[in-house]
């Protein structure tokens, strides 16, 4: 017995020594940065050293107060402006903006997955190397996400909610065709119990967040935007099974008393918010809760939508809270609400993100309070705020690269040179810009 003891011990350290000697030291990177964007700090650094090993920032200076390790490769940005890869809190990977109304219905769950991989590479090579994805059908972003954290797909880290939970009719289900089809979407709920058990089966296949339908939507048919859908009570029972099991909740809601409702719920995330009111402000700073809200692709809808195949009363509706949404953003933002960076990215093409800081600046942030809603605010609101959002030892080397001065044009940010996600190059050559 004793000796059979010894001898499984000696295999197992013996194993141990095989396996250390097998594991090639960490790869060592240093990048130099003529300007790195400090989005903790909230200002610009110049010629900075950036230690890298593996997959994480180990070490960040003054170039001169750095020591660079023998052997160390350089990649050699002294002309650009580093900042950390961006986060958008609310894509939807594997939705086709050009598949829009109708058209949806030909596409089936494992074909949008599919298209999911190109918008995946797209939005990873737009310098956002974080989203959080918050509606898909067929756990296709279930499928996406654990294909990218395998290699075998190049993307962001993704943070996915599955299905979203709403009321029958709702803009989380499906009303495009008629009761001869009996079909319904996979997330519909009415009543709080069910409502709870959606929140267990979206954990159950893979969901890190949970998306609920709060109010109608622009895209949905036969509902009201602003309309109010689940209640109070569903809101309550579902939040508070979600929290339960580790899982935060984002709120799509447009109406005033939906978003009243749903931060009453204790949801942490309010995504479009476009009717808010005061009550509404006054109760997302009281709770801490964060508005998402998507003010660039109003303008693809109106001017692309009718091509897309959108509804025509899809259309309407975005004509009526498109600079509605726009104005309340400036409000909530002066008020002190708190926000996260998010576009409804799917709605518009893949990789297209970064044109909404003009927005965002236009309408009342500085370009650093722009910056930050897509850095430390949404790693924040993603709960990584160990991992991602600045570039700090010990967080992951997510950066990217642009050549002008993204505080001065915003703009910039849609022209990123150079993209690095984990401490591997996916976009740029190392050494040159
Ligand atoms: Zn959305």
């Amino acid at each position: 017995m004793k000796l059979k003891t010894i001898a499984a011990a000696s295999a197992a350290l013996s194993f141990v020594a095989l396996a250390h000697a097998d594991t090639a030291p960490e790869h060592v990177t240093v990048v130099r940065a003529g300007h790195l964007v400090d989005t903790v700090a909230g200002k610009m650094l110049n010629d900075q050293t950036i230690v890298i090993t593996g997959e994480r920032i180990t070490e960040v200076g003054p170039t001169g107060s750095v020591s660079v390790p023998a052997g160390a490769e350089t990649i050699d940005l002294s002309r650009s402006t580093v900042l950390p890869g961006l986060i958008d809190a609310h894509t939807h990977l594997t939705g086709d903006p050009w598949l829009s109304g109708y058209r949806s219905l030909g596409v089936s769950d494992i074909r949008a997955a599919m298209f999911g991989v190109q918008s995946a590479r797209r939005t990873l090579e737009a310098g956002f190397t974080t989203v959080r994805n918050v509606g898909a059908s067929g756990f296709g972003d279930v499928a996406l996400r654990d294909a990218i954290n395998d290699g075998e797909v190049e993307g962001p880290r993704m943070r996915v909610s599955a299905y979203p939970i709403g009321i029958q009719g709702g803009h989380c289900d499906n009303n495009l065709l008629p009761h001869d089809f009996h079909y319904t979407e996979e997330g519909v709920a009415d009543n709080p119990w069910q409502g709870r058990a959606k929140v267990r089966q979206m954990a159950k296949f893979g969901a890190d967040v949970i998306k609920i339908c709060a109010s109608g939507g622009v895209l949905s048919k036969g509902d009201e935007a602003g309309a109010q859908q689940l209640t109070l009570e569903e809101m309550k029972a579902i939040v508070e099974e979600a929290h339960k099991l580790g899982r935060k909740v984002a709120a799509h809601a447009h109406g005033a008393s939906s978003i009243r409702d749903a931060i009453l719920a204790g949801v942490d995330s309010v995504e479009h918010g476009s009717l808010i009111d005061d009550e509404g402000i006054r109760l997302a700073k009281e709770h801490g809760t964060f508005l998402v809200m998507d003010i660039y692709n109003d303008d693809f809808i109106l001017q692309e939508g009718a091509k897309a195949g959108m509804l025509p009363e899809s259309l309407e509706k975005e004509r009526k809270v498109g600079q509605l949404q726009r104005d309340n953003f400036r409000k909530a933002w002066k008020a002190g609400v708190k926000m996260a960076f998010g576009t409804d990215a799917g709605v518009y093409p893949h990789g297209d993100n970064a044109r909404q800081f003009y927005y965002m600046v236009k309408y009342g942030m500085t370009p650093m309070q722009a910056i930050q809603a897509a850095t430390i605010n949404g790693a924040d609101l993603l709960g990584w705020k160990d991992r991602i959002g600045s570039v700090t030892p010990g967080k992951y080397a997510d950066l990217i690269a642009v050549n002008g001065d993204p505080l001065l044009d915003p703009a910039e940010l849609t022209h990123v040179k150079f993209v690095m996600k984990g401490g591997a190059v996916v976009k740029g050559k190392p050494g040159k810009e």
